[in-house]
């Protein structure tokens, strides 16, 4: 079961959540269980991305979706590379486009809009 942790910005201090699923994180309003505040922060838990050895591939999903939620678009960018070299196929041009944005700094929402774009648009755009 994931589990999330938080720091509270009332009391100060850290707890975990616990969830069924990542929906059920994102549709879950986290609460203090010690003073009961609203006031929590997701604390990413840091994955150590520059270490050359880490296989991001063998990351648990969790692990995985907490470096998306950090939001760093290289960090993001170098899952999908290693993800994509693992996996053993040839990354196509649209996966290897955004990876290479990724690591460029480009959002992950920029990229992600355009990947939808594409997928959805017939060859005859427009
Ligand atoms: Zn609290």
């Amino acid at each position: 079961m994931p589990s999330y942790d938080f720091r509270c910005n009332s009391c100060g201090r850290r707890f975990a959540l616990f969830y069924k699923s990542y929906k059920d994180y994102e549709a879950a309003t986290p609460a203090c269980p010690h003073c009961h505040s609203l006031q929590v922060a997701r604390r990413i838990t840091r994955v150590a991305i520059a270490r050359p050895s880490l296989n991001l591939a063998n990351l648990s999903s969790d692990e995985m979706l907490s470096v998306l939620d950090g939001g760093n678009p290289r960090e993001i960018g170098t899952l999908f590379q290693q993800v994509g070299e693992s996996a053993g196929v040839d990354m196509d041009e649209t996966y290897r486009d955004a990876t290479r944005r990724l690591l460029k700094g480009e959002s992950l929402e920029s990229v992600e809009r355009d990947l939808e774009g594409e997928a959805n648009s017939s060859p005859a755009d427009e």
